[in-house]
């Protein structure tokens, strides 16, 4: 944390870092594309071929941020390093920002971020397996009540003789082979090996290039073994995910966001062997830097956010630096 602070304790140097990882060689003009331009005097650059004026941050996710980037950095440091993330009540207290929104919007940012557009699908041997998240609330029949449970379909690669790989998780609609199917197709290579239950909507796959190798939970039981333990690996990842969402969140997660926690999930889970928490903060802002700004109207689905944590934290103030004027929008010189 000391060698963070000293690194990133300016705007300035913030803004000298997202450079770096967003133009290595160089300015490259996200208008026409033209190579090379002129840093102007308040940090902006002007490119050589079209005149636009333009930020680093601009069409980013901190484009027309009002929050500074040291705040933003930390922000993100803290998302990065800490093993099991930070729930927004918590990053809230750690930047002494007065609003409970802003942390959480902060946070859905830098989730939103996590999954690349045309990531490696999973290869090998993959195990495949669906689970009910989120909605338990005591009281209710069951803890089933309709609409309330999501089923999530999950996928990781498990190596031989032991050990697991990356994994994927996603919201499927149903159980259906019409929900299956895709899910298999968009998470892992063809060519791959997919264990499996003996569900029928898994029925199939072979057709789509994969080898389906179907565990039976009778088959199981009849050889003696222990019918939990038919996929572990999934069964592994279900129960991290639930303990997790438990955890960090206090199992505060609606249903409108729920894959945007199970990415997050994902995204900690795969780098669970990571051995510097430095290069998981570098990889978060590098995905944050190259990826379109979020619109707040964007995160706020449905249901609302709350506007104030779950319990009230009055007398938090605004570091002054937040009061700063709105962050540069691109201009073109006449
Ligand atoms: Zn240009």
């Amino acid at each position: 944390m000391g060698e963070f602070q000293s690194w990133f304790s300016t705007d300035a140097d913030c803004l000298d870092y997202l450079e770096w990882l967003r133009w290595p060689e160089g300015f490259v003009c996200p208008d026409c594309g033209g190579l090379g331009g002129w840093r102007l005097g308040d940090g902006r650059f002007r490119c050589a071929s079209c005149r636009l004026c333009t930020s680093v941050t601009a069409g980013t996710i901190f484009d027309r941020t009002r929050t500074p980037l040291t705040v933003w950095f930390t922000a993100c440091w803290l998302f990065a390093t800490q093993k099991d993330g930070i729930s927004a009540q918590s990053l809230q207290r750690a930047l002494e920002i007065s609003s409970y929104q802003t942390a959480w919007a902060m946070l859905h940012r830098l989730r939103s971020v996590l999954v690349r557009p045309g990531r490696e699908r999973l290869t090998g041997t993959v195990e495949v397996d669906e689970t009910f998240i989120g909605g338990e609330e005591p009281g209710l029949r069951g803890g089933r009540a309709k609409g309330k449970k999501s089923l999530v379909g999950m996928a990781i690669e498990v190596h031989e003789p032991k050990g697991l790989g990356r994994c994927r998780m996603a919201i499927l609609a149903d159980a259906s082979s019409a929900s299956l199917h895709p899910f298999v197709a968009a998470h892992v290579e063809p060519g791959a090996t997919v264990i499996t239950d003996a569900w029928q909507g898994y029925s199939g796959i072979n057709e789509l290039g994969y080898t389906r190798d179907r565990r039976s939970q009778r088959a199981t039981r009849l050889r003696g073994d222990d019918a939990f333990g038919l996929l572990p690996g999934v069964h592994r990842v279900a129960s991290l995910a639930k303990r997790w969402l438990l955890g960090t969140h206090q199992g505060s997660v609606d249903e409108a966001h729920l894959q945007a926690y199970l990415d997050e999930f994902v995204f900690r889970f795969n780098r669970r062997t990571a051995r510097s928490r430095g290069l998981v903060f570098h990889r978060v802002l590098e995905l944050a830097v190259g990826h379109e700004p979020v619109r707040y109207h964007d995160l706020i689905l449905n249901p609302q956010p709350k506007t104030h944590p779950p319990h009230g934290r009055p007398g938090w103030g605004h570091p002054p630096t937040l009061d700063r004027a709105p962050a540069y929008r691109p201009w073109r010189v006449a």
